[in-house]
């Protein structure tokens, strides 16, 4: 850092924690609030409650024992007095505030037990002369061991010897009406008083519309620089040889949808190429995601490179696992099954199988990216349900295919897999362009034909009985149902014990009825077989945790009870209800839910009841939530924003996306400073 000579190492560890590395950075350690140092209040104006700065002569002071050492001064103006109260002290503050002295004293007012007064407010000695502060005093954000006071002059001093050139084309700045960058930077850190401080703390003020438009900027000039950068880095170049791909599709019961095969295409280009693909598939639940994974994986072997596909649960990577061995059965391909919960020697086997690239297929949970799991030659991850992962996780996937591939090593760079992600929780178009600018988006925009619309009924808890009887009758006409428990404050044995009692209340209600159980605690094999007779029609009524949320396929399944609805998000509603609407016959989800419900989950089941697309039940829970909450921190990208929202400042985002092109095209020079300026330390967050 080429901080001032004086800076102590310590201060420099201090500085660090705040982010800031560079002298550089200061200027963008903006106050969170300010300070009205600008003006002096008489003493009797002074109301509780209000922050305001005095000023008198000490006429008292005494250190007190009651029960621990405190100073208390009295401080009196022309107009009246007030206490001075301190806790904690040190000598030189005794000496500061010693009978006689003439102090100017800033903090908040407050009602103590002597009457009017301030607890450690910040005091300073002054004369008849000191001037007043001509601006706000900033407060910034700090951390232990670094004072108010140095920060403050540390910044003040950078301001002073800093020159930070303007980086936004005056184009730019005419166009969007925005003030410029250091005027912005210096406004911000030193507001005259007479700013309305409405507009600087709700950010509306101009110099924060810049400063924040920069922000934006730079956070997608990165997406778009890493886009760029892709095509620098090295993938094997998949042809489509119609081999396996063909072959599938002839065997499939069913043709693709339009959409299918559209997205399909934008894979399988993007597989030709020999640079990695980074592509987010969207599409709502139940729009058959699965087989245009498939296809891209065959897409992958026919080229003999080895594929995974990671699910976020077991139950889901299983019924991969089930749904592709079925599939591929009669292309001769025998998919590889690795989960955390295999016996040791059967998960050796699955290793062994996957390093010598004896297998081209290796279906699973995160146990696929364990440190003992090394692949031979892995062409494409395909990333199931994405949402549920965490960044790091697929950051360990992605780093498999850089082992063990002496052949395709060309110079220093090394081969790395395409990537395939999948979700079914659509993501706003704002936040996709925000967030996923540096991916590229495939969207399944329609369901396959001949599904007809989940009916959904709202009931209330004290209805329940009914609940059973229409449970019944469904069975009873040879469909097949789900109950699904409810979530107890995230607490899983809870949820177990209500989907225990659950199972036991329905078998004992109906004897007749043939009612499995499945929850998260049952051991893997036990999952697997509760679940395959489920979908081999077997068992009637499946009681479930939310373990089934995601993925869980079986089509004749009609009918859904979600018990207490009112505790679910509306992601996982909507996710629930998608187990159902899979076959011909119509499906009804019901939502139990019990009263009194809270403004929030009325207006959660108001939407799903409402909407079935998952697209525009998501923008709604958006609203509902905000961004940060929606994607979950685990996503990338987040932590990026240090003073723009997503949400409120959508138009500026939506300039800077239009400035971001321009940029690059025509000044790319001031596109790379401003990369340097916002991204410079932080763009790891972006190699997902
Ligand atoms: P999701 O997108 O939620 O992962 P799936 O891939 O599980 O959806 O597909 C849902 C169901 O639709 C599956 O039973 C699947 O076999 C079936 N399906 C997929 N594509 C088609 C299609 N084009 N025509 C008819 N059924 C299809
Ligand atoms: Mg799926």
């Amino acid at each position: 850092m080429t901080a001032p000579a004086k800076t102590s190492a310590a201060t420099l560890a201090n500085l660090a924690k705040l982010g800031i590395r560079h002298r550089a950075d200061l200027l963008l350690h903006l106050p969170i609030r300010y300070e009205d140092e600008t003006r002096l209040a008489p003493i009797d104006t002074a109301e509780p409650g209000e922050t305001v700065q005095v000023e008198g002569i000490i006429t008292h002071a005494e250190v007190l024992f009651k029960p621990r050492r405190i100073l208390v001064c009295r401080l009196q103006d022309s107009s009246g007095e007030l206490y001075l109260r301190f806790l904690n002290f040190y000598p030189s503050q005794i000496k500061l505030l010693s009978v006689g002295n003439r102090i100017r004293a800033a903090g908040e007012v407050r009602m103590g037990y002597y009457g009017l007064e301030m607890v450690h407010p910040k005091c300073r000695v002054v004369n008849d002369e000191t001037p007043l502060q001509t601006c706000l005093t900033p407060v910034y954000p700090t951390t232990a061991g670094l004072s108010q006071t140095a920060l403050r002059k540390l910044i003040a001093n950078a301001l002073e010897v800093i020159t930070a050139p303007e980086l936004l084309p005056e184009k730019f700045r005419t166009q969007l009406q925005l003030p410029g960058f250091i005027e912005s930077i210096r406004l911000l850190h030193h507001p005259d008083a007479d700013i309305a401080e409405g507009s600087l703390h709700d950010r509306s003020h101009p110099a924060w519309q810049r400063i924040k438009f920069d922000e934006l900027l730079a956070q997608q000039l990165s997406m778009r620089v890493h886009h760029r950068e892709r095509s620098q880095r090295i993938s094997p170049a998949l042809t489509l040889k119609k081999h396996y791909t063909d072959a599938l599709l002839k065997i499939l019961p069913f043709a693709l949808t339009r959409a299918q095969q559209k997205v399909f295409l934008e894979i399988s280009h993007d597989l030709e190429k020999p640079h990695p693909m980074q592509r987010l598939l969207l599409g709502d639940v139940g729009s058959g995601k699965t087989i245009v994974a498939a296809l891209a994986a065959l897409q992958a072997i026919e080229n003999d490179y080895q594929v995974a596909l990671m699910a976020p649960t077991e139950i889901l990577a299983e019924q991969h696992y089930l749904k592709l061995s079925d599939w591929l059965a009669p292309l001769g391909i025998a998919p590889v099954w690795l989960s955390g919960s295999l016996k040791k020697k059967d998960k050796r086997l699955a290793c062994d199988k996957i390093a010598s690239g004896e297998t081209l297929l290796a279906i699973g949970t995160h146990a696929l990216f364990q440190e003992q799991v090394t692949f031979h030659k892995l062409g494409l991850a395909i990333v199931d349900e994405q949402h549920k992962f965490g960044v790091q996780q697929r950051l360990a996937l992605h780093a498999k295919g850089k082992t063990n591939d002496a052949g395709l090593k060309s110079g220093l760079q090394v081969a790395e897999p395409h990537q395939l992600m999948m979700s079914a929780t659509p993501i706003p178009r704002t936040l996709a362009m925000s967030y996923y600018a540096d991916l590229d988006v495939s969207v399944i925009d329609e369901l396959p034909p001949g599904r007809t619309p989940v009916i959904t009924k709202l009931i209330s808890d004290t209805r329940r009985g009914e609940v059973f009887e229409r449970v019944r009758s469904a069975c009873l006409t040879g469909q097949q149902a789900y109950w699904v428990c409810p979530l107890i404050d995230e607490s899983e044995v809870l949820q177990l014990q209500s989907a225990l009692e659950t199972h036991q209340l329905l078998t004992e209600t109906f004897p007749e009825l043939r009612i499995g159980l499945v929850h998260g605690k049952m051991d893997s094999a036990e999952k697997v077989r509760v679940m395959a007779s489920f979908k081999a029609g077997e068992l009637q009524v499946l009681v479930a945790t939310t373990v089934i949320e995601v993925g869980v396929d079986v089509p004749n399944a009609s009918l859904m009870v979600i018990d207490h609805s009112e505790r679910m998000g509306l992601a996982q509603l909507h996710q629930l209800r998608g187990r159902v609407g899979r076959g011909a016959t119509q499906s009804l989800c019901i939502l139990l839910y019990q009263k009194p419900l809270s403004e929030l989950s009325r207006t959660r089941l108001k939407i799903i009841f409402e909407n079935t697309d998952g697209f525009a039940i998501a923008e709604q829970d958006l609203q509902l939530r905000g961004p940060g909450e929606l994607l979950g921190a685990r996503q990338s990208g987040m932590a990026m924003l240090r003073f723009a929202d997503i949400e409120t400042d959508e138009d500026l985002l939506n300039h800077a996306r239009i400035v971001a092109d321009e940029l690059l095209r025509d000044y790319p020079e001031a596109a790379r400073n401003y990369l340097r300026r916002w991204i410079a330390n932080k763009h790891d967050y972006l190699h997902v």
